[in-house]
């Protein structure tokens, strides 16, 4: 079997130390099969000239790192990935920043990854390339002549050529993609986007429904939808439920529901969005007062970029409001964390949860709602509130699914959660974890990795979901 090497913009060294982010909580299991290299950026910004990689061997991964210069963490990272590519990925074109700088200094990094990765390639590696911040990196390696299999996963959502056009240069970037032998996306509709953006704005002509004919060679597409390892994470959440921490927390409710969010700070997740629906349900339904405790954890993130200070202002003044309108000395409505927890400890609070709050604007997965679900106590589950524009609304279909932009509609949904009957949970919950199993996380890795070791031209492997024909 070849040897795997995964890419992606961050590492995951295993240090102990709780993250936010989905794309790792991914990756991980890639590796339990078979092993490999885990390649990317340190996190770190290098004084000077940045020096050779660093390696670190972990159980049957080897860790590959460089930093990056101060000058390509801004253009790249904080420049043209996170205000440029990822406002408009998740359809924020009114938070876009674009600048010829930002993306020189992404394209100089995405070279810079290829000439530091081909220092450890093999002829037979088979490379898999992570997320928006690389998705030149197969023609950088293409360009130097390396002819391995090289697949793309992109964890974020891909919207119609309507919105991916306003990105300038779109016509440099996005056919770059076509380099890779295999594009997969979360959900039908990415994938249809991106198959329409290939033929109608690039006039790909199409092998069959999820292959395109290009210069140099075949690009498939197809949809593998990222999921949880959902028995261990059930397994996890009932034996952290009963952990010192976990109960602390339940009995600091006095008996009150828990209504719980976990999302890092991101104007994707749609959090004074919540808050505003959370203020709704006091208003509309005061049934709820001193009944229930929403606990929303939120992590920082990228707090460099100026509207990520903005919205941690903005969500800071808006649970400030509500507990001053409506909380009593023995109550505090809104429970506001940026502590980051560890996974162990999060899936015992979803299960001591009434109800799951996800409600992003734009989400490519989302997989707090699936931990939520996998987490619940099947004999007396939670409920799940979830956002239609989470990729997890795809296969959660028995979940309350809410636009998140309608507060009222939201609040309705979190008062019908907090007061449905048992029989009703159990039902909603048997469905969606049954969903869960069959797109299991420990099946993702293996379903992308085949259909990218195939030749071009035959079946996809296992593809969960055929692409249908686009538009
Ligand atoms: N997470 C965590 N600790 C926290 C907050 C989040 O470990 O304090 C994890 C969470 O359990 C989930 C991931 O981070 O596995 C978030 O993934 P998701 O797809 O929901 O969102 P992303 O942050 O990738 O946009």
């Amino acid at each position: 079997m070849s040897r795997l090497v995964v890419v992606s913009n961050r590492v995951g060294i295993p240090d102990g130390k709780a993250r936010a982010g989905g794309l790792e909580v991914a990756i991980r299991p890639a590796f339990k099969q078979r092993g490999g290299v885990w390649f990317g950026w340190s996190g770190k910004i290098a004084e000077c000239e940045p020096g050779e990689a660093e390696t670190t061997e972990r159980e049957n991964v080897t860790y590959v790192t460089i930093d990056l210069k101060k000058d390509d963490y801004e253009e790249f990272y904080n420049g043209f990935a996170n205000r440029v590519l990822w406002p408009i990925l998740h359809y924020r074109l009114d938070l876009a920043e674009f600048t010829r700088r930002d993306l020189g200094g992404y394209l100089r990094v995405n070279e810079f990854f290829a000439s530091n990765l081909e220092k450890i390639l093999r002829p037979d590696d088979v490379i898999w390339v992570h997320d928006y911040h690389l998705m030149p990196l197969a023609k950088a390696l293409r360009d130097r002549g390396h002819k391995n299999r090289i697949g793309f996963f992109i964890h974020v959502p891909f919207p119609p050529a309507e919105i991916i056009t306003a990105l300038p240069n779109h016509e440099q970037l996005i056919p770059a993609l076509s380099h890779y032998n295999l594009v997969g996306f979360q959900t039908e509709t990415d994938a249809t986007n991106f198959s329409r953006y290939l033929t109608t704005e690039r006039g790909l002509s199409r092998l069959d429904a999820n292959s395109f004919a290009f210069d140099e060679g075949d690009l498939r597409v197809g949809v593998f939808p990222v999921g949880v390892e959902t028995e261990p994470f059930q397994r996890m959440a009932r034996r952290a439920a009963e952990s010192a921490f976990v109960e602390e927390v339940k009995a600091s409710l006095s008996g009150r529901a828990m209504i719980i969010g976990v999302d890092r700070l991101d104007y994707s997740k749609g959090i004074p969005e919540r808050m505003d629906a959370f203020e709704r349900l006091l208003t509309n339904f005061p049934k709820w007062h001193n009944k229930v405790t929403y606990l929303q954890i939120t992590p920082r993130s990228r707090a460099d970029i100026q509207e990520y200070a903005a919205i941690a202002r903005q969500v800071g003044e808006k649970v400030g409001n509500i507990n001053g309108a409506y909380g009593e000395a023995s109550w505090t409505p809104v429970r506001y964390i940026n502590k980051a927890h560890s996974r162990t400890a999060l899936a015992g609070l979803y299960r001591g949860a009434r109800v799951g709050l996800v409600t992003p604007l734009r989400d490519g997965m989302n997989l707090v709602a699936k931990e939520y679900v996998a987490a619940q106590d099947p004999d007396n589950p939670g409920v799940l509130v979830l956002s239609r524009f989470a990729g997890a609304a795809r296969e959660m279909t028995s979940a309350l699914l809410v636009n998140p932009y309608d507060s009222e509609g939201v609040a309705i949904a979190i008062d019908r959660a907090l007061a449905m009957p048992l029989a009703e949970r159990k039902q909603r919950h048997a469905e969606n974890y049954r969903v869960m199993l069959q797109h299991d996380l420990s099946q993702w890795a293996k379903q992308f990795l085949a259909t990218l070791e195939q030749p071009a031209h035959s079946e996809p492997a296992a593809t969960p979901r055929p692409l249908r024909a686009a538009g």
